[in-house]
């Protein structure tokens, strides 16, 4: 429901891409794992969620007119004091602006940092006209451009169907884990992609989404990044 009164809200401000902060409430509503964020307005507020998170944490800029965020410099992670916060809060807030002037700023996302040493990949899907919903499965980060290596797979997917494709892609070693690594938790994965490909099915105004990255260990994994597009 969540989901549904935010597509019908961007529908009728006729704005098509659904950013990570405005995204947090689907994200919830669906159960996922998200690292805990808060919506700062101000460089004052951004300490005091950084103080409740707990340091370290990452800045991200809140706008709904920017979606790719690392565009204009609008992610800091690793943030491990008040002053650097304080400080990061002016500098992403006033590039962006500087970048898109007729951006509406609403703040920066405050985002507890995942631990060192997780992996990134890459969950979403596109929505074809023929076929439906196409899943789709990859190495994250900045293998994604490089490398290609993505697997696909048509919604509804069975659980089957997510046991395979987080282990198709070329990658998969990396995920196993390379000499005396612990491989990363392929379940939590699985629950991942099984929630993406329902809401390929629950919501069909959303031509393309992607979590992406999705951060995982042998422990968990958490979607850290959100975005979608309506048709
Ligand atoms: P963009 O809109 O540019 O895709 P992201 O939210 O994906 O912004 O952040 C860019 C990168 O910053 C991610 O690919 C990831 O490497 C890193 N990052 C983002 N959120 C976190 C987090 N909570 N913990 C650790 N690293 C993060
Ligand atoms: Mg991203």
């Amino acid at each position: 429901e969540a989901a549904r009164a935010l597509i019908r809200d961007h529908e009728r401000r006729n704005q098509p891409e659904i950013v990570e902060f405005e995204a947090q409430q689907v994200l919830k509503a669906y159960g996922l794992p998200t690292p805990q964020t808060v919506l700062a307005r101000s460089s004052d507020e951004a300490v005091a969620a950084a103080e409740e998170i707990g340091y370290p944490v990452v800045l991200k800029i809140a706008s709904p007119d920017i979606s790719h965020k690392s565009d204009v410099g609008g992610v800091k992670v690793n943030l491990g004091n008040a002053t650097e916060v304080m400080k990061t809060f002016k500098e992403i807030t006033a590039r962006a602006q500087r970048l898109r002037r007729d951006a509406y700023i609403a703040g920066c996302l405050v985002q507890e940092m995942a631990p060192p040493g997780v992996r990134e990949v890459i969950i979403g899907f596109k929505r074809d006209e023929q076929f439906g919903p196409m899943l789709m499965f990859g190495l994250g980060g900045i293998y994604v451009e490089i490398m290609k290596d993505i697997a696909f797979k048509l919604a509804p997917l069975s659980k089957q169907d997510a046991f395979e494709i987080v282990r198709e892609i070329k990658s998969y070693m990396l995920l196993k884990g390379l000499k005396g690594e612990q491989p990363v938790n392929f379940t939590a994965l699985e629950e991942i992609v099984m929630v993406m490909s329902r809401l390929a099915l629950d919501l069909p105004q959303v031509v393309e989404a992607e979590f992406n990255p999705v951060l995982v260990n042998h422990e968990r994994a958490i979607v850290a990044d959100v975005r979608m597009t309506l048709r």
